[in-house]
């Protein structure tokens, strides 16, 4: 088993990009959201957009971050992961600057991150895409289901999510947890999810999962 986790509205409770747009940003943050859901941009184009508006310095941007919530669970979520050998990455279409800040918060500095890159030079900041793949459906900066593809296999892929940038990626995982946008697109193609509240719905049915393949393997 190999477990591939979104970070933001999964791990976090809100998309800690559009938080710091919010925040930090000037209004016109959201004609660039705009031309993203009318097709006049791909996802990682706006993304890029979005972020060079951010006007604010580190101490201001560090201090939005801290006071972003993860869902419950999640910190004994990984420990169980860990304490049962099952490879656990982060694969998100946030930044990795704000992903790594919040995660130390709570101690999780040390899980894996595939994710766009922030570059901060002098309170100006700049978004790299190293992972953005031309032809991804999801148009993203980060390619979901490339990353995944390149992962050594397992016999379950497990992947968590909660929307648009998790599509591709879930076509690739054989056992989803999805919520919000991501649980309507699987309902709507047809593909069986589990849904989640928060980690401790995650860790309950991975737990029997395991142990459901423990007996049908001594049986
Ligand atoms: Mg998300
Ligand atoms: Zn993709």
């Amino acid at each position: 088993m190999r477990i591939y986790c979104d970070f933001d509205g999964t791990i976090t409770k809100t998309d800690t990009t559009d938080h710091i747009l919010e925040r930090l940003a000037g209004p016109s943050w959201l004609d660039l959201e705009d031309d993203w859901l009318s097709g006049r941009l791909t996802a990682a184009q706006c993304m890029r957009g979005q972020i060079a508006l951010i006007d604010a310095d580190q101490a201001t941007l560090d201090a939005v971050l801290d006071s972003l919530e993860i869902r419950e669970g999640f910190a004994d979520f990984v420990a169980w992961a860990a304490e049962h050998h099952r490879p656990l990455s982060i694969i998100s279409d946030g930044v990795d600057y704000f992903i790594k800040r919040i995660l130390r918060r709570h101690g999780l500095g040390h899980i894996p991150i595939f994710s766009n890159h922030l570059v901060i030079n002098a309170a100006r900041y700049h978004l790299e895409q190293p992972l953005a793949r031309a032809g991804c459906a999801s148009g993203s900066g980060v390619c979901k289901c490339s990353i995944v593809a390149a992962q050594p296999t397992a016999p379950t892929t497990v992947f968590i999510g909660d929307g648009r940038s998790d599509f591709c990626v879930s076509h690739r995982a054989n056992l989803v947890f999805a919520r919000d946008k991501l649980a309507t697109y699987a309902t709507e193609r047809g593909q069986a999810f589990i849904p989640f509240n928060d980690f401790r719905d995650v860790q309950r049915a991975l737990s029997t999962h395991l142990m459901n393949a423990a007996v049908s393997a001594n049986g």
